[in-house]
């Protein structure tokens, strides 16, 4: 075998230009005044919360001299403090749990000292909060997630007045926003995303009264598309800010771009005789003479094993089909009809073009799966660059407010 020591690396490669291009379209669909923030949760879908967090909010949003997000969500706390510091406010989606409230402490403190907003589900909570709150000397934002039908972090609608009780009852707190999740909301003729609506605007609308800074926010990327109606003060798209389109499907109409490009070079070619098998338990078999290379990404990347046998690579623009099984740390390719691949040469594992053969929607389908999930997936070997860097003159930077 050929081995090239001074090959590249596989790299996942974060289109700036993308992003940002993306951010715009979205808005343009919302009202004047409607905000958007961000979903960077789960390392921002796999492409690099720094990147990312910092692309949204440290560069200008068409000839305007604000970032292209208003606002930043995570699931977890710890999430949020691995966070580059932004100007913008940073949302934490995972209720505040009073029973882990002796774990949690110092994170909540170091969350109240940035300013993090957070979610909160119960009275106890509430509770808990305030005190630790009364405690740093600092007044924490909190928002309360209502429950509408995804039966999952949310609160039950008829706990609401409770919570809004609890909530006015401590001077250490004040009330941020209020909020819901979509069940179905890439389905755009699904009539329960408008009858989910109804029930939490049903639910809100005196509170928003009562609050005019309140911030009520349900949409997420399908919602954005399909119910414009559920746009309020604020939208939380993710899988469309990273160019993907919420049905799943590539849309030429929605014009998103794609944000991510995965490439990993050829590492060896060789050619193998007609019998031979390639990889373990021996599920693939040359039925000619074949020519195969070796692609250092494996089920340990995210390059699933449900691939194997089954999915594809662009080199020089052709197609090499992946044989055998996928392992933790190679896939296997057969260049046999792209004789001019060679080492070193870029693998292109997914595209950053929706109508690609390597798309993301090809792997997802390869991969008996959706796109969050193949992006989800990809592992920390992979490392997350930045591209398409001069796009607009960067916002000043701004300091985190604590160490
Ligand atoms: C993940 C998530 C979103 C974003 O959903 P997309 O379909 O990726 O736009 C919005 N809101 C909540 C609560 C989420 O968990």
């Amino acid at each position: 075998m050929d081995a090239n020591p001074s090959l590249g690396q596989p790299r996942v490669l974060i289109s700036r230009t993308a992003l940002l291009h993306n951010a715009r379209l979205l808005r343009r669909l919302l009202p004047e005044g409607t905000r958007l923030c961000a979903m960077v949760k789960a390392d921002a879908y796999g492409h690099g919360a720094a990147i990312v967090a910092d692309t949204l909010t440290n560069f200008c949003s068409e000839h305007l001299e604000a970032p292209a997000a208003d606002c930043l969500a995570v699931v977890t706390l710890d999430e949020a403090l691995a966070l580059p510091s932004v100007s913008v406010p940073i949302m934490v989606l995972r209720p505040v749990e009073n029973i882990f409230l002796g774990r949690q402490r110092p994170a909540l403190e170091e969350a109240l000292r940035n300013d993090f907003v957070l979610t909160v589900a119960t009275p106890q909570a509430v509770r808990d909060l305030a005190r630790i709150a009364l405690a740093a000397n600092r007044r924490a934002s909190v928002q309360i997630m209502l429950d509408t039908g995804v039966a999952r972090e949310g609160t039950p609608l008829d706990l609401l007045p409770q919570l809004l009780a609890a909530i006015e009852s401590f001077p250490s707190l004040k009330l941020f926003g209020l909020c819901t999740h979509f069940v179905s909301s890439e389905e755009p003729d699904n009539r329960l995303t408008l009858d989910q609506l109804r029930r939490f605007n049903a639910a809100t609308e005196s509170v928003a009264q009562l609050h005019p800074k309140l911030l009520r926010h349900t949409a997420n990327s399908g919602a954005i598309f399909f119910a414009p109606a559920s746009h309020l003060d604020m939208v939380r798209p993710g899988i469309s800010l990273y160019g993907i389109d919420p049905t799943c499907r590539p849309n030429c109409d929605r014009a998103l771009r794609p944000v991510m490009k995965w490439t990993a070079p050829i590492l060896l070619t060789r050619t193998i005789a007609k019998g031979s098998t390639v990889g373990y338990n021996q599920t693939w078999t040359a039925n000619r003479d074949t020519r195969i290379g070796l692609v250092p990404v494996g089920y340990g990347d995210g390059y699933l094993r449900a691939f194997s046998n089954r999915a594809k690579m662009l080199i020089h623009g052709q197609l090499a089909p992946v044989i055998g099984r996928i392992s933790m740390d190679y896939a296997t390719l057969d260049l046999t009809d792209i004789p001019q691949a060679a080492v070193g040469d870029e693998a292109v594992i997914l595209d950053n073009d929706p109508l690609s053969p390597v798309s993301a929607y090809a792997l997802a389908q390869w991969g008996n799966t959706i796109p969050y999930e193949i992006f989800t997936r990809i592992g920390s070997r992979m490392p997350r660059i930045a591209i398409d860097v001069a796009e607009s003159p960067s916002l000043p930077h701004p300091q985190r407010k604590s160490a």
